[in-house]
């Protein structure tokens, strides 16, 4: 008997059984528009070999207006057909089924010819909308009707439509977007016709054993969004107009409430899909933040819906199904919700990937293979960098001894993982153990290595990481300046009134770990509180209308930086607003352009502008360095010394910009070659 036995239990839609409750839920990787269709196929078969009953795939445009960006891929020529059936086959013969989803983007369309109800442009895009009239509206249903067709010839099990996250059929939904006076806006009836129209004419279009997935908005977290007495009226419309399964869609994008970031606590949003269980006769499907067996099967259990969406779990691990089946969810590559390779590669225009798995979307290029001729491999540090190149090497056949003169491993990870809104870091640490535990690496702990000790081995790698940048700032080996390693790692006490030198990630995590007690993320009532949400039924769109209450800060903190330019403003794409959001709401004051003049035991002196002017104070009892990393590299000189040439990888290689991301890749792609 499994322990997941709502999340294993097959799904009977009538016409066909779904073997599991696992949907993954539609994700842009941009696979599609490299025109490699072996690539693309061979993206979804690996996951359709994990043992997921149900994908769906990336947003295909309807037609022009409707793409996503100008060129977004689409069902528009026989070719396009035929390219889209050796990805079908290739789910098919691998036990698979895939639907394709329809996704018009309405005003979010990053061009200028992009259509809307009302010519109202969006806040997160540059380019006003063209209102539609009658024969326009006509021609965006004939389009997405064809696409769904053109999908069935493509020999897909589905459609899935998308009418959530403030997309085209969304934004017909409410008054907010929509200032129509004729029959498609004005009072709700009107406003739902289209999604409800588009719907019926797919269903009449494709017939009935054919899969079609509603992506509905249950919460829009915009102003003026939907009440929750519309979303049952629109879900009982879309049954009956022929869906056969509704999926959840969580806030519009321009919705300045996070919904999958890794701050955002796991199933935060699956009391909102429970509310329209009972409601339709169709299965439900739930999603946002749900990244491990347990949870999805607790959410089932829970009665919160009859299927789980995971999308993003399955970058990090194509064979999530079949591990929590094999009783194995430990050996689960645990996606972090940090979307520092897969929506952030996205919005800047790069194939989408995954930090903890860097071969995600990358199947046919980044292969590890067997060795043929074993080697003795050190590798020195065991953080991200050095796990990753000791695990695959030793995938590989490799003899792998892994030093670290830590008592644990994880190296930079275990600073993260005390950030609050970073808690997922356990989990990658915990899996990295799982990880060596099962493999052959030889694992020395509390052993700091010398160039000497490294000679008799074939290959070295040094990942032995970074060292804080000194700021060389007058009055910094004073008792009231710390590093961030002391903040992170022990601790350490710093009063009321603290000032932080350096705002990029690390001085943005310090500030956060500063001025929180208890973390949100893991409770989350707390959660909802802060950012101001509560439930649709009470409040339009689930947003209260005083807006986000913050927990008082705990302690007061000025964040500063040299640059004049905003601080984040190269924190991640997607998540920089989020984290910049999070200490506005919790009083940091951000300084930018300033000189460290001094410290001492009045805080931190500063000057403004080249010509040093406006000499003054930061009132602190405690001044934290985040300035900046620097390689750590005298082992690999060392080596280089005696006459070895090492691997150096990670932070030890290049510390500017260094992030998990770049170390887990570079460790991946070394050991795959060695
Ligand atoms: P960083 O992002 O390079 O930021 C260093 C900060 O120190 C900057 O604000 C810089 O601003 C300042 N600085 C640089 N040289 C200085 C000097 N000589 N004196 C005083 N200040 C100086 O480095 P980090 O914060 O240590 O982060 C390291 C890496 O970890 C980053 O690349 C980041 O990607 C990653 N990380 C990411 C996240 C995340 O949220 N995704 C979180 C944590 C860490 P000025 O030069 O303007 O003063
Ligand atoms: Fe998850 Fe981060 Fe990987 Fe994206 S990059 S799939 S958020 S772990």
């Amino acid at each position: 008997m499994t322990k997941y036995s709502h999340l294993l239990a097959p799904l009977d839609l009538g016409f066909t059984t779904l073997k599991n409750r696992v949907l993954m839920g539609s994700m842009h990787t941009g696979l599609e528009e490299t025109k490699d269709w072996n690539r693309v196929a061979e993206f979804y078969a690996e996951r359709a070999r994990g043992g997921v009953a149900l994908m769906v795939t990336g947003g295909m445009a309807p037609n022009r207006e409707g793409g996503v960006f100008p060129g977004a891929a689409g069902l528009f020529t026989d070719q396009d057909i035929a390219n889209h059936r050796i990805v079908t086959s290739r789910v098919h013969e691998a036990d698979g089924k895939i639907a394709m989803q329809i996704l018009h983007a309405g005003r979010y369309a990053y061009s200028p010819e992009c259509v809307a109800p009302s010519a109202i442009k969006s806040p997160i895009s540059p380019f006003p909308p063209k209102e539609l009239d009658e024969d326009g509206i006509e021609k965006q249903i004939q389009d997405i009707v064809t696409a769904a067709v053109r999908a069935k010839e493509a020999n897909y099990d589905g459609v899935e439509i998308m009418g959530s996250e403030g997309y085209f059929l969304n934004q017909f939904l409410v008054t907010h977007t929509n200032k129509r006076e004729d029959r498609w806006g004005g009072s709700y009836e009107n406003r739902m016709r289209l999604p409800v129209e588009v719907v019926k004419r797919v269903r009449e279009a494709v017939g009935t054993n054919f899969i079609l997935i509603y992506r509905l908005s249950m919460i829009d977290l915009v102003p003026g969004g939907s009440t929750f007495d519309e979303v049952i009226t629109l879900a009982k419309k879309i049954e009956a107009a022929g869906a056969t399964l509704i999926n959840t869609g969580i806030g519009w994008h321009e919705a300045r409430i996070p919904t999958i970031a890794t701050s955002v606590p796991r199933r935060a949003f699956t009391w909102v899909t429970k509310k329209l269980m009972g409601h339709v006769s169709i299965p439900i499907i739930t999603s946002n933040r749900i990244n491990t067996p347990e949870v999805g099967n607790d959410v089932l259990a829970d009665g919160c819906a009859d299927m789980v969406s995971m999308a993003r779990p399955f970058l990090a691990d194509p064979h999530f199904v079949a591990k929590a089946a094999a009783d194995r969810a430990d050996t689960i590559a645990p996606c972090i919700a940090c979307n520092q390779a897969c929506l952030d590669h996205t919005f800047s225009g790069k194939i989408s990937s995954c930090l903890v798995n860097p071969k995600a979307c990358f199947e046919t290029e980044l292969t590890v293979t067997a060795t043929v001729s074993p080697k003795s491999i050190a590798v020195v540090g065991a953080g991200p960098a050095g796990l990753s190149a000791a695990l695959t090497a030793s995938d590989r056949g490799h003899q792998v001894t892994l030093f670290d003169r830590s008592d644990e491993i994880g190296g930079q990870l275990n600073m993260a993982k005390q950030v609050p809104g970073k808690e997922e870091f356990f989990g990658l640490v915990d899996w990295y153990r799982t990880m060596l535990a099962d493999s052959k690496v030889e694992l020395k702990l509390e052993t700091e290595v010398q160039a000497d000790d490294l000679k008799d081995f074939d290959e070295v790698v040094i990942a032995t990481g970074v060292l804080p940048r000194d700021p060389q700032i007058d009055g910094q080996d004073g008792d009231n300046v710390f590093s961030y390693m002391d903040i992170l790692r022990t601790k350490k006490d710093v009063g009321k009134h603290v000032a932080i030198v350096g705002a990029g990630g690390i001085g943005f995590d310090v500030a956060e770990f500063l001025v929180t007690d208890d973390s949100p993320t893991e409770d989350l009532d707390a959660w909802l509180e802060e950012w101001g949400v509560t439930d649709p039924s009470v409040e339009r769109g689930g947003l209260v209308p005083e807006g986000p209450k913050p927990d008082a800060p705990v302690r007061s903190v000025t964040l500063l930086q040299r640059k004049s330019e905003k601080l984040g403003k190269r924190l991640g794409k997607t998540t920089g607003w989020i984290h910049r959001a999070s200490l506005a709401m919790k009083d940091v004051k951000m300084v930018g352009g300033v000189n460290y003049e001094r410290i001492d035991e009045d805080g931190l002196h500063v000057s403004y502008g080249e010509g040093r002017e406006n000499p003054s104070v930061i009132k602190a009892d405690a001044v934290v360095l985040c300035a900046g990393q620097v390689p750590e590299r005298s082992l690999a000189d060392g080596l280089v010394e005696i006459g070895i040439a090492p691997h150096v990888i990670g932070g030890a290689d290049v510390a500017a910009e260094l992030d998990a991301k770049r170390a887990i890749d570079q460790g991946t792609r070394l050991a795959a070659k060695l």
